[in-house]
Parts: C-alpha cells; structure tokens; sequence
C-alpha cells in the first residue's frame, strides 16, 4: 500500500506527499560521533516523495548495499506554502504536524561517495529510505526548543535528542529551507539526528517516540 500522511488518530491528510528535506549534522554531538566538522551553515539534502514508507507495522532494508544506518529525527509537516525566509508566525502557521522520521542511510555508499566529494543522494533517497510515523497536530507543541525524540532497539535506548540541541533551531531552518527553495503542503522537514546512530539488522524491534507527544512501534522486516 502506498504510503500517504495521517494524524495519530488516523485522519488521513490530505496532502500529496511531497520532498523530504533533511539536514545533516543539526547537532553537535553526532557530527562528532561520525568524525565530521561541524557546518557554519544547515547543509541540506532531498529524499524524494518515492522515499516515504509507512514506519508503523515495519519496513523493510535494501539488499547487499552495506550497512544501512538509521537516524531517528523529527520530522515537521508543512501545510501551507512557505517561500522567500517567512517570520516566525508564518512558518508556525504552516506547520501541519510533528512526528517521527528515519533518515536511513546507506553508510558504507555514503562513505565512498564523501571521500569522492560527490553527492550523497545514491546513499539516502532509494525507495523506503524515510519511514514516517503519523503526526500529532501542529499545535499540540508549544515549546519548538523543547522537543524529545528516542529510539530504542531490541530494548535498548540507543538515541535521546531534543531539540534544544539543534545547532539551527526548528524555526530557523525552515527558514533557511525556504529561502532557497520552496516548501509545499505535503513537503516534510527533516530536523537533524542526535548522536547515537548505528546499523540495523533484520529482525530489529524499533520503538520510537516524542516523549509526551507519541510513540511508536515498528521492526525491520
Ligand atoms: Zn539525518
């Protein structure tokens, strides 16, 4: 079945699902953990809308391409056109909804292709490359700054990041997004990782959560 936004009451959203913009290295603690500088400016990067898979229920991993890593990351939904650096309160108007996002990663092809200085789009735009949760309503956040997101594998917490820790805030990076490009409803942001990402394995039981706001299940088929 083909993947379309939802609340988490499941109300569908009647949004097409439009790009993915995600950032790397949003906080500082995982830019080092994979021995990478720290950028003086958001270093964007597009999953196609093809990327987008159903997270709840479980995904599933490409073949013989290496390690894919997750990166659990809280994903906004925008629901009204943004363009051209809005303020505040129109960024904050646009948003449809919060919710989880995996920003999985071929890590050995990312690697190859750094060392190249190409592109990554090979290692994180294949088909199934972000698993969505569905969404609680944009306001049902008050504090952008104070935003949680966990992941726990087969058990284990493996990543514990809020938002206070972003090197650009919520706010601020889609307004750099959306100073270059335009956002669209149906488009959804990416927010960066915190530290703690690691390979996946078939099998894996995944749950992940904005503590007070959702959490869900899923594993990898
Ligand atoms: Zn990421």
């Amino acid at each position: 079945m083909s993947y379309q936004h939802q609340y988490v009451d499941g109300t569908r959203i009647h949004f097409p699902v439009g790009k993915l913009v995600c950032v790397g290295r949003n906080y500082a603690e995982h830019a080092k953990e994979l021995n990478n500088p720290v950028p003086s400016e958001p270093l964007l990067f597009i999953k196609p809308a093809t990327a987008a898979v159903a997270l709840e229920g479980g995904f599933a991993l490409p073949q013989e391409r290496g390690s894919v890593h997750y990166e659990a990351e809280i994903a906004v939904l925008i629901g009204k056109p943004l363009s051209t650096r809005p303020n505040d309160e129109e960024i904050r108007d646009a948003i449809s909804g919060f919710g989880v996002a995996l920003d999985l990663t071929l890590r050995d092809v990312q690697s190859r292709l750094k060392d190249k200085g190409h592109p990554w789009e090979i290692a994180k735009a294949f088909d199934g490359a972000c698993p969505l949760s569905p969404f609680v309503p944009g306001d049902a956040v008050e504090d952008l700054a104070d935003i949680g997101v966990r992941l726990s594998i087969n058990g284990e917490l493996r990543q514990d990041g809020n938002s206070r820790d972003m090197l650009t805030p919520i706010l601020e990076l889609i307004r750099y997004i959306s100073g270059h490009f335009s956002l669209q409803p149906g488009d959804v942001v990416l927010t960066g990782t915190p530290a703690g990402v690691g390979a996946l394995a078939s099998g894996d039981h995944l749950v992940v959560e904005l503590p007070e706001l959702c959490r869900f299940e899923s594993r990898v088929l």
